[in-house]
C-alpha cells in the first residue's frame, strides 16, 4: 500500500499512460455520442438511477457522468480511503444532496452538533429541504435520536471555534443512524473520519482540496449505497461539478498533504505568538493544549491544521482589525495557499441564530504559505494600530 503523500500523487490517474499523456485530460463535452437508442437509453437509465458509467458505455450527458470529474471523485475516495465519492458543484450543493437523499429515504429529522459552518447551520435551520433538525451538543446527541432521525451532521475541527468532537464516540451514541463528518477544515492529511465510524466524509472542496481559491466544489466519500443515492440526486438536480474546477481540484490534490503540513508548521507559531500577545484574549488552536481536551490531536487528528481563531477584549476592536491588514486578505473561504482573516459573526456565520452565533470578539484566521514571522508582523501591526 503506497502512502498518502504518494497516493495523492498518483490516485484517479490510472490508464493516463495507455492515453499517450501525462496530464490528466480535461473532457468538456456535454453530450456524447450513441451507438443507438437502445444502448444510449440503457446507459441513461443506469446512470440517471446512480449507477456509475460502465466500461465501452456511451456516457451520454455530462449531468449524469464525467471523466474528468469521476478522476478527481477516484482522488478523494482513495485519500479518505472510502469506497466510492461523488462531487458536486459545492460544498453546499454535497450538504444539499446528503439531506434530500435522507428525506428521500423517509426520514426527514436531523440531528446536528453545532457549531456548524453558517451555510449548513442556515441550511438544517431554516428546514428548506425538507429537514427537520434538533441541534445538540456532542454529549445530548443520543438523547436528540427519534425513530425517524436519517442523519447526524458534525464538524470537527468546526467552523469558526476550532471544537473537536470525537467522531468515534459520536458514532456510538448515533446508533446505527448515518453519521456525517465534515472534514473541510482537517482534509484527509490529518483525519479520516471513515476509520472512526462516520458514514459519510464531506468536503468543501473549494478549500484545502483545490488550495489555490480559484476553483468551487464539493464532494462526499462513502459506502457504494449512499454512493448510488448521492449519484442519483444529483442527475436529477443538477448539482453537478464541471470539468474544469474538477481538473483543478484533482490537480490540487497532489500537493495538498505538503501545503497541508507546511500551513500546519506556520500555524503553531502564529498561534504561539497571538497567545502571547497581551492585546489578544484567547486563541482558539487545537495545537494549544487548552483547546484539546479530549486529546484528540495525535490520536484522531495526526496534527492540529492551519485555521484558528482569536479573541479581542471587544467586538469594536475585532471589526476594525480586518480592514488593517497589509500583506494578508480580508476574505471569506480558507484552506489556500494564502492567509485569509475574516470576522464570523458578521460574515460567514451571519444567518445563525443569535444564540448559536459565535461571538462578534472572534476573528478566524486561515494560515496560508507565507513565512510565519511576515504573517504575525503584519497581524501585530493590525491589532496594534486599531486598539
Ligand atoms: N463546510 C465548511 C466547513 C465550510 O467552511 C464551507 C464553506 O465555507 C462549506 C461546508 C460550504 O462549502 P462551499 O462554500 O463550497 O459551498
Amino acid at each position: 500500500m503506497l502512502s498518502l503523500d504518494s497516493l495523492a500523487v498518483h490516485a484517479g490517474r490510472s490508464g493516463l499512460t495507455e492515453q499517450g499523456v501525462h496530464a490528466v485530460p480535461i473532457d468538456l463535452s456535454t453530450t456524447a455520442p450513441l451507438p443507438s437508442v437502445h444502448h444510449g437509453g440503457q446507459a441513461y437509465e443506469q446512470m440517471a438511477t446512480g449507477g456509475v458509467h460502465l466500461e465501452g458505455q456511451s456516457t451520454v450527458y455530462q449531468r449524469l457522468w464525467n471523466p474528468t470529474v469521476a478522476r478527481f471523485e477516484q482522488g478523494v475516495a482513495v485519500l479518505e480511503g472510502a469506497p466510492e465519492a461523488v462531487a458536486f458543484a459545492t460544498g453546499m450543493a454535497a450538504l444539499s444532496a446528503v439531506l434530500l437523499a435522507t428525506v428521500a429515504a423517509g426520514k426527514k429529522h436531523v440531528v446536528a452538533v453545532r457549531p456548524l459552518y453558517g451555510g449548513s447551520d442556515h441550511v438544517l435551520a431554516s428546514g428548506v429541504l425538507g429537514t427537520e433538525v434538533t441541534f445538540a451538543t456532542p454529549d445530548g446527541v443520543r438523547a436528540a435520536l427519534r425513530p425517524d432521525t436519517g442523519l447526524v451532521v458534525v464538524e470537527t475541527p468546526a467552523n469558526p471555534s476550532l471544537e473537536l468532537v470525537d467522531i468515534a464516540r459520536l458514532a456510538a451514541d448515533a446508533d446505527g443512524v448515518p453519521l456525517l463528518v465534515d472534514n473541510t477544515f482537517a482534509s484527509p492529511v490529518l483525519q479520516q473520519p471513515l476509520s472512526h465510524g462516520a458514514t459519510l466524509v464531506l468536503h468543501s472542496a473549494t478549500k484545502f482540496l483545490g488550495g489555490h481559491g480559484d476553483a468551487m466544489g464539493g464532494v462526499v466519500a462513502t459506502s457504494p449505497e449512499w454512493a448510488t443515492r448521492l449519484r442519483q440526486v444529483r442527475a436529477v438536480t443538477g448539482g453537478i461539478l464541471t470539468p474544469w474546477p474538477a481538473y483543478l481540484l484533482h490537480r490540487g490534490l497532489a500537493t495538498l498533504p505538503v501545503r497541508v503540513r507546511a500551513q500546519q508548521a506556520t500555524a503553531h507559531k502564529v498561534a504561539a505568538a497571538l497567545a502571547g500577545h497581551g492585546l489578544v484574549k484567547a486563541v482558539h488552536y487545537p495545537g494549544l493544549p487548552e483547546c484539546d481536551p479530549l486529546g484528540l490531536v495525535g490520536t484522531q487528528m495526526s496534527g492540529p491544521g492551519s485555521l484558528m481563531a482569536f479573541e479581542l477584549s471587544s467586538a469594536e476592536h475585532a471589526e476594525r482589525i480586518p480592514a488593517e491588514v497589509r500583506m494578508i486578505t480580508h476574505a471569506v473561504s480558507l484552506g489556500g495557499i494564502d492567509t485569509l482573516i475574516q470576522h464570523p459573526a458578521g460574515l460567514t456565520h451571519r444567518p445563525v441564530a443569535a444564540e448559536a452565533k459565535p461571538h462578534a470578539r472572534l476573528l478566524r484566521l486561515s494560515v496560508g504559505l507565507e513565512d510565519a514571522a511576515d504573517i504575525v508582523a503584519d497581524l501585530v501591526q493590525a491589532i496594534e494600530r486599531t486598539r
